[in-house]
């Protein structure tokens, strides 16, 4: 998920000469106003009855069902419960559109009337599950931009492929279908990808940036070793609380005395555990946090400067050496500068003023940064999901609006869908379209 949304800036910038003519948007919508009832419904229901990572079985079943329903070849099963779709339509480009299908382990609060009551099993655990990152309303989107290039199939020549990944909030679903060989599914790699999320800007608004857009993601989980004993002895042991004490604080160092001020990088501790009662000094002190960054140099400084900053905490202290451990997990998504100008002209050119060129990358992750490196240039952007009524109103009461992974985000499903479905049917029409 993506909350550099929330710090869109409007930026008004010319409409390109390219752009394309305002006949397709009202094309979009007319055919948008036969669909609309179907996907509300089918994003209720996903919505109500969501899933988590790699347990998607009902969800990817729904999207099959649609997607076979419209005339594609649907692949189930890709990277364990992953779906491909493709429809050829005479020769012409190859692109791929991505949905996620996975809901959030948390407890929704939004009380709509179609809130999730929904539990799985996580990690051993019984667990609620939410779809509070969006990715109902993606899958609604999704399927909707199926239905229109369907209908205006006679106005483009190219191959769809449009993938429905698993488990993106564990950053490992799109890693699962490549190693599956998505590729080879489809007959080799995509010429053109393209994503959307949902966040809690304006409904009808659409955000979009070149180059860097997200960060990357690593964690960070490190285990200091001392030598347990009595509270009131302390010089017989060696003391793993005041270890991971020390590198919580001076582990900030590296960011405020090592990285360039300039660069974006972020090490927070978000978990410290240790010990089982206040006149015990235990044996160990487990540390995790996690790393964030936005240039590959920045990321080998910083990791270098934690690695560094543990070992001189054990250094000081005598200790043995502690288990460090650090997992890289997301990646950047890198957009593809001459396709996100050719698609930005194309929505400035429907949305006018609500197409909203983006200055600064955001600090989430997102899996989609797998398909980018695997090869293929694409354009990740952004859609709002609030009533702007609501977002004026939430203003005036001082009150921040619910953004992605809280347990109230509720986007607004109507203008959240519609403008999803316009805007990833002009970029893929902007690149296929005769
Ligand atoms: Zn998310
Ligand atoms: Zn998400």
């Amino acid at each position: 998920m993506n909350l550099l949304l929330a710090t869109a800036v409007a930026a008004v910038l010319a409409t390109a000469a390219q752009a394309a003519p305002p006949a397709t948007l009202k094309a979009i919508d007319a055919q948008l106003d036969r669909d609309y009832p179907a996907l509300e419904a089918l994003y209720k229901d996903i919505h109500a009855h969501p899933e988590l990572g790699f347990q998607e079985v009902e969800t990817a079943a729904k999207l099959a069902k649609e997607m076979r329903a419209l005339g594609f070849t649907v692949t189930e099963g890709v990277g364990k419960t992953g779906l491909v779709a493709v429809l050829k339509n005479g020769d012409g480009p190859k692109v791929l559109v991505r949905t996620e299908l996975d809901g959030l382990p948390m407890q929704e609060k939004s009380g709509l009337p179609w809130a999730s009551q929904a539990t799985a099993t996580w990690n051993g655990e019984k667990v609620f599950v939410a779809h509070s990152c969006g990715h109902d309303i993606h899958m609604a989107a999704w399927i909707g931009t199926a239905r229109q290039l369907v209908a205006q199939k006679a106005r483009w020549k190219g191959t769809l492929v449009f993938v429905a990944q698993p488990s993106e909030e564990t950053v490992s679903g799109a890693r699962a279908m490549l190693a599956d060989g998505l590729w080879d599914k489809i007959g080799g790699k995509p010429d053109y990808g393209f994503a959307l999320h949902v966040g809690p800007g304006a409904a009808g608004e659409v955000y979009y940036k070149a180059g860097v857009l997200t960060s990357t993601s690593d964690a960070l989980d490190v285990t200091f070793n001392g030598r347990g004993g009595h509270g009131a002895m302390p010089a017989a042991t060696i003391d793993p609380v005041l270890m991971a004490a020390r590198f919580t604080v001076d582990v900030q160092s590296v960011i405020s005395r090592e990285k360039d001020p300039a660069a974006f990088g972020v090490v927070t501790v978000g978990s410290i555990q240790a010990g089982s009662a206040g006149n015990i000094i235990p044996d160990k002190a487990r540390v995790r946090g996690t790393i964030r960054t936005q240039d590959n140099a920045v990321r080998d400084k910083i990791l270098a400067g934690v690695e560094r900053t543990a070992k001189a905490v054990v250094d000081m202290a005598g200790a043995p050496p502690a288990d460090l451990k650090i997992t890289p997990g997301g990646k950047m998504v890198v957009n593809d500068a001459s396709l996100t100008d050719r698609t930005g002209a194309v929505f400035k050119a429907a949305f006018g003023a609500r197409a909203v060129l983006q200055t600064t990358p955001g600090s989430a992750s997102e899996d989609y940064s797998e398909f980018v490196l695997a090869g293929v240039p694409s354009v990740y952007f952004g859609i709002g999901g609030y009533d702007p009524a609501e977002i004026a109103k939430a203003k005036a009461e001082g009150r921040p609006l619910p953004v992605n992974h809280s347990p109230y985000f509720a986007p607004t499903p109507g203008p959240s869908i519609r403008t999803g479905v316009e805007a990833m049917t002009l970029a893929v029409m902007n690149v296929v379209g005769k």
